[in-house]
């Protein structure tokens, strides 16, 4: 593992640090929380011009999982939004990993522009964790495919151009055996979105699928070949873009506060302080490794599930600690007088446990290093 950085990468953080600097404000900030939808088109053409996007799509030829690591990990600390195109970055991955010439000339040049995003209909209102037992279906008829079903959690269906599209094709071979990946349109006919609201502010959706009928072209990868699909996703997002360096702005917001308010001499809160840096330097060189592996022709699935569980729980201990410390200040909401650090810390005690349950809980990633890893017996068949 070299954790030291090429030249060129420097040279391409300094142009993510100087476009986060041009074009990130407060207000694009409080717009994210205020909607509830973590996408700035502003920002993200932004970043296309000045190349950034191009080349941080995993395999595309023009950067690797490095500079994809820098791009987010950057965008992360300055507290951007930038959920959503960090999806349809990872996906547009996976469409030059698996998908043919014509998704590959259609979708991605849309997804490098900053203006088209990818939603992720992988789990049902039944299946989350266990998403390879999934129930919608998709029934070859003639040349078409015909697609019933509902998904849960369909982030940014209300924004996204393509959606990439989790089905059950055969139901009569082992679970992992009959799926099938398809990447569709948002505007195909069948398809509707209704909105869910989360603790966490982060708007998703439900997703329903009423006779969609689709040709051959928009299957992704082979039929029923949909499991190994979902591999590649979910190890470039746990692994690369994993959420993993929340905690760095929250202790910035934090300290600040403390010393503001005359808490930052108190030897307990300068404990927890050091112990969240500490943290937060571990979380961002597990990621580093992450995207390392996969810049070395690697999959990182083990060590990205080991950079999640570790990343996001220590933000979500970090975010308890700093409420204990701020009291009844730290329950107040951004724009409430004598918020503690102007909201943020109630607003990441919020949104910290969602992060330990999207992109795969914390216990089926424990699952994943118990198995893969130490060789204990499968949770579950
Ligand atoms: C804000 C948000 C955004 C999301 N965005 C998307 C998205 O864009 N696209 C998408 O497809 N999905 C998305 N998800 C869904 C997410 O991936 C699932 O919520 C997650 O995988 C858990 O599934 P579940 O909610 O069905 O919980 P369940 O699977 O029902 O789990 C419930 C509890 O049981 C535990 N558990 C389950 N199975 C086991 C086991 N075998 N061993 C030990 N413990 C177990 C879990 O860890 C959890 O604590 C999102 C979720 C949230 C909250």
């Amino acid at each position: 593992m070299d954790f030291a950085l090429p030249p060129h990468v420097e040279e391409y953080r300094d142009t993510v640090r100087r476009i986060i600097a041009e074009n990130v404000t407060p207000e694009m900030i409080d717009r994210q929380h205020e909607s509830g939808t973590f996408n700035s088109y502003e920002l993200n053409r932004a970043m296309a011009e000045a190349g950034l996007l191009e080349r941080a799509v995993p395999g595309l030829g023009k950067g690797d999982p490095i500079e994809l690591w820098v791009l987010f990990h950057e965008l992360e600390k300055s507290q951007a939004p930038y959920d959503s195109i960090s999806v349809a970055l990872m996906i547009a991955g996976v469409i030059n990993a698996v998908g043919t010439e014509e998704q590959k000339a259609l979708i991605i040049p849309s997804i490098l522009t900053g203006e088209a995003l990818v939603c992720m209909g992988y789990s049902e209102p039944d299946y989350g964790s266990d998403v390879a037992s999934i129930v919608t279906r998709a029934v070859k008829d003639g040349d078409e495919w015909v697609i019933n079903g509902a998904k849960m959690w369909t982030t940014m269906a209300h924004e996204a151009k393509w959606l990439i599209l989790l089905t059950r094709t055969n139901p009569d071979v082992p679970k992992h055996k009959g799926l099938t990946m398809f990447i569709l349109p948002m505007d195909t006919p069948g398809i509707t979105v209704e909105p869910v609201p989360t603790m966490g502010t982060e708007k998703t959706n439900a997703t329903f699928y009423d006779n969609v009928r689709v040709g051959d072209e928009w299957v992704l990868g082979q039929v029923d070949e949909g499991w190994r699909v979902m591999g590649v996703a979910l190890a470039f997002e746990r692994g690369v873009m994993g959420g993993t360096s929340v905690a760095t702005p929250l202790l910035r917001h934090f300290h600040d506060w403390a010393a503001h308010v005359g808490l930052a001499n108190d030897p307990l809160v300068r404990e927890r302080m050091a112990r969240v840096a500490i943290d937060a330097e571990v979380s961002k060189l597990l990621t580093q490794r992450c995207a390392w592996i996969a810049a070395s022709g690697g999959l990182p699935g083990l060590e990205g599930s080991m950079a999640k569980v570790f990343a996001t729980e220590s933000y979500q201990k970090a975010s308890r600690w700093f409420q204990q410390m701020a009291g009844p200040r730290g329950l107040l909401q951004f724009h409430e007088p004598d918020a503690a650090a102007d909201g943020w810390i109630e607003y990441d005690a919020r949104h910290s446990p969602v992060t330990t349950i999207y992109g795969g809980t914390s216990e089926i990633n424990r699952n994943n290093i118990a198995e893969r890893h130490l060789g204990l017996p499968k949770a579950r068949r």
